[in-house]
C-alpha cells in the first residue's frame, strides 16, 4: 500500500525565528492523520527544525543536495551532512533547480543515485512547461525526465522513491492543473513505471501533485485515485492553510 503524503516545500522563505514560529504552529495544530507530513525549510534552519520536531511525527526533509561525497564544491551540501543532522529524505529535481541552477537529467540521475547509496529517500520532482503542454508534448517530456533520471535504477530502489508531478505552469502561478489533468498524468506515470519495471512497483510508489495547491482545491485533487498527496509551496508558509491541506487528504 502506498503512503499518503503532504509535504511543504518552503523554498527560500522564512528566517530562523519565522521557521521556529511556523513549525510550532503547524505541529500544535496538526490533526490526527495517517498521512505522512513533511516540511522542507532552508538548509540553515534544518538542524534546528529537526531538534524542534524531535517529538513530532512531522518529518523534516531537505530541498536539495550535491551528488559528491565531499570536497571542493563551494556552497554545496552532501548527503552525509544531511544524515548527520537527522535528515533522511531529500527533494531532487525541482523545476526551480532545473530552470535556475542548470540541473539536467544527467546531474539529477547522479544526485538520485548518491542519495540512494546513502539509504536516503528521494522525493523526485518532474513536470512539463507550458509550451510542452500547449504543443501536446507533456507526456513525452515527463516520460523522458523519468526515464533519464530514474529508469537506470535497480528495481529495489523504488521503495525509497516518492514522485512529485509539478507542472511548471502551475507553480506559484495560482493556476492549478485540474484534478482531471493531474489524474491523467499520474496514471500515465504509473503505467510508464509498470512498463519499465513492474506493476507492483508502479502500484506502490506515491505520486504527489504540486502546483498551486491550496485549501480550496486540495480535497478535489487528492480525491483522484492516482494522486497520493501534495507537494505544497506558497500555502505551506501559512500554518492554517497547510493544516487545512493536511486535513483534506
Ligand atoms: P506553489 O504551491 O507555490 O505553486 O509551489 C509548488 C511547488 O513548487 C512545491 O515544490
Amino acid at each position: 500500500m502506498r503512503s499518503k503524503i503532504v509535504a511543504g516545500n518552503w523554498k527560500m522563505n522564512k528566517n530562523m525565528e519565522e521557521t521556529e514560529a511556523l513549525l510550532a504552529e503547524v505541529s500544535a495544530k496538526l490533526p490526527d492523520t495517517t498521512a505522512k507530513v513533511m516540511v522542507a525549510p532552508t538548509f540553515v534552519n534544518l538542524a534546528s527544525a529537526v531538534n524542534q520536531l524531535e517529538d513530532s511525527t512531522i518529518e523534516v526533509i531537505a530541498q536539495n543536495m550535491h551528488f559528491a561525497e565531499s570536497g571542493a564544491y563551494t556552497g554545496e551540501i552532501s548527503a552525509d551532512m544531511l544524515l548527520n543532522i537527522g535528515i533522511n529524505t531529500v527533494i531532487l529535481g525541482h523545476s526551480e533547480r532545473r530552470a535556475y541552477f542548470g540541473e539536467t537529467d544527467e546531474i539529477l540521475e547522479k544526485k538520485v543515485k548518491a542519495a540512494l547509496a546513502k539509504n536516503m529517500k528521494v522525493m523526485f520532482c518532474f513536470g512539463e512547461e507550458l509550451a510542452d503542454r500547449k504543443s501536446d508534448n507533456h507526456f513525452k517530456v515527463v516520460e523522458s525526465q523519468l526515464k533519464n533520471a530514474l529508469f537506470g535504477l535497480d528495481a529495489s530502489a523504488w521503495s525509497s522513491i516518492i514522485l512529485a508531478y509539478e507542472p511548471v505552469w502551475a507553480i506559484g502561478t495560482g493556476e492549478t492543473a485540474s484534478p482531471e489533468q493531474a489524474q491523467e498524468m499520474h496514471a500515465f506515470v504509473r503505467k510508464t513505471i509498470a512498463a519499465a519495471f513492474d506493476q507492483n512497483i508502479a502500484d506502490n510508489v506515491s505520486i504527489l501533485y504540486g502546483g498551486s495547491v491550496k485549501p480550496s482545491n486540495a480535497e478535489e485533487i487528492f480525491s483522484k485515485p492516482d494522486v497520493d498527496g501534495g507537494l505544497i509551496g506558497g500555502a505551506a508558509l501559512v500554518a492554517d492553510d497547510f493544516i487545512a491541506i493536511v486535513k483534506a487528504i
